[in-house]
């Protein structure tokens, strides 16, 4: 048993979300009692006590949409490389020539980078979309024995593409079936395995229909008109928009994640609220692709469940919201909007993606809930009550503001130090791993 306490909790539970002096325990993973550090201390004298020492003590985060494939392209340039003036350019000319190259050595050690990011960002979920054709085979096992050493809670899978011919999609089709059926032997909730699907305009009805037989009620994991090319593709070849030509491939459901949704009409939008599925906003990236803004309050009004992913952008939940509460006041020149709905795509919305594929309650601190806590470094220097706790989250912390995280009850970072690997050496072997790597992008 250990005692998270000493610290202001924040609970993400409606019925008790602040406690201040709180004390989180915890045992066999979860949550079993919180309350005043003094009572908690009284009742189980015999746990081992962290001392979170004024700290806050909330949470760990999830990402609902990352690409952990991306890791080693930070800092590459490639010397023959054209200027990519929109989004399909930007994958013709920069992702696809790097998960074309890779294999698994360099898989793993996105992975492991990523996923360490991610904890020192206090992110204890993370939904990950893979791909690399150069090796597809095994690519999925290798990332999630990599979570597993680091201790890090995850959903897999590979996005399916005909991009590179029919041989890689069918190796694509078996290793999500492959895997999926190896992370339901696993019976476990550290790791999961959803169907993946590039995109509509990378799938043929051929290769769809292979993929809604091989996932075999598996939801999927697919990105949704994110760039305009998306919609006039599925218009040009199919007649229809891409939410409605998924729709009638039987992709979506309560328990798919459509990913980005940005240019889909309020037809789609019903289409998607009619099937339950599930929408994750990607402010950053959209930004930076220069692909558009998604219409994410309207999308909120009409009851999808919106989340809050990073699309590789970065691991860090905490600029992912500074970043979507700003966009939607920008795009839509009122600076009223967007508060309540930013927050609530990150701080509950992700916590009810994850209630569709896990066991227990993930993102909320309460009894019976996962022990997926972050103890954070913010000393509030205006008073922090039950009704301000999203404008403290928002304006006062950062991913770097967290200093302890535990995931499954057990400590993977303890003030700052990684627990379950040597940080350093597995970072000094990711830049050599990627320096290889760039030299055959
Ligand atoms: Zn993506």
């Amino acid at each position: 048993m250990i005692l998270i306490g000493n610290g202001t909790v924040i609970t993400q539970d409606d019925s008790r979300p602040l406690i201040g002096s709180g004390c989180v325990v915890v045992k066999d993973g979860l949550i079993t009692d919180l309350g005043t550090t003094r009572d908690m201390k009284e009742k189980y004298p015999r746990g081992a006590f962290y001392n979170a020492a004024g700290r806050v003590i909330m949470p760990g985060l999830i990402n609902a949409h990352g690409h952990i494939y991306s890791a080693f392209a930070r800092g590459m340039t490639l010397k023959d490389s054209k200027v990519s003036k929109n989004f399909t350019q930007i994958l013709e000319n920069l992702w696809w020539r790097v998960d074309r190259a890779l294999d698994l050595p360099e898989i793993e050690y996105s992975a492991y980078v990523t996923y360490i990011e991610g904890i020192k960002n206090g992110v204890t979920t993370v939904y990950d979309h893979h791909a690399s054709a150069g090796h597809v085979p095994g690519s999925l096992k290798t990332i999630a024995d990599a979570a597993r050493r680091l201790g890090v809670r995850t959903s897999l899978c590979y996005e399916v593409s005909d991009r590179d011919g029919i041989e890689i999609a069918d190796q694509g089709i078996r290793e999500n079936a492959d895997f999926i059926a190896y992370a339901k032997a696993q019976n476990s909730d550290m790791i999961k395995g959803l169907f993946g699907l590039h995109a509509s305009f990378t799938l043929s009805d051929k290769t769809l229909e292979k993929c809604t037989a091989a996932a075999n009620g598996a939801g999927f994991h697919v990105h949704v008109a994110e760039g305009i090319d998306d919609l006039y593709d599925s218009l040009k070849k199919y007649g229809r928009r891409v939410a409605e030509r998924l729709h009638d491939a039987k992709i979506l459901g309560p328990q798919t994640l459509a990913i980005h949704c940005i240019h889909i009409n309020a037809r789609e939008m019903d289409i998607l609220k009619q099937t339950d599925t599930m929408v994750v906003h990607n402010p950053e990236s959209n930004m930076g692709n220069a692909v558009g803004c998604a219409a994410v309050l309207q999308m909120m009004e009409k009851g999808i469940l919106m989340g809050l992913g990073t699309d590789g952008y970065t691991t860090d939940m905490l600029e992912s919201y500074k970043v979507a509460n700003i966009l939607h006041k920008h795009n839509m020149g009122d600076p009223s909007v967007a508060w309540g709905e930013t927050a609530r795509m990150l701080l509950r919305n992700n916590a009810q993606i994850c209630a569709r594929h896990f066991e227990k309650p993930l993102g909320i601190l309460k009894q019976g809930a996962y022990a997926d806590i972050i103890v954070v470094d913010y000393d509030p220097p205006t008073p922090l009550t039950e009704e301000n706790i999203n404008s403290h989250i928002l304006f006062g912390m950062t991913g770097r503001s967290v200093v302890s995280t535990m995931i499954n009850g057990v400590f993977v970072m303890k003030d700052r130090v990684l627990q379950t690997v040597d940080e350093a050496e597995v970072t000094a072997k990711a830049r050599e791993t990627a320096a290889e790597f760039w030299k055959r992008v």
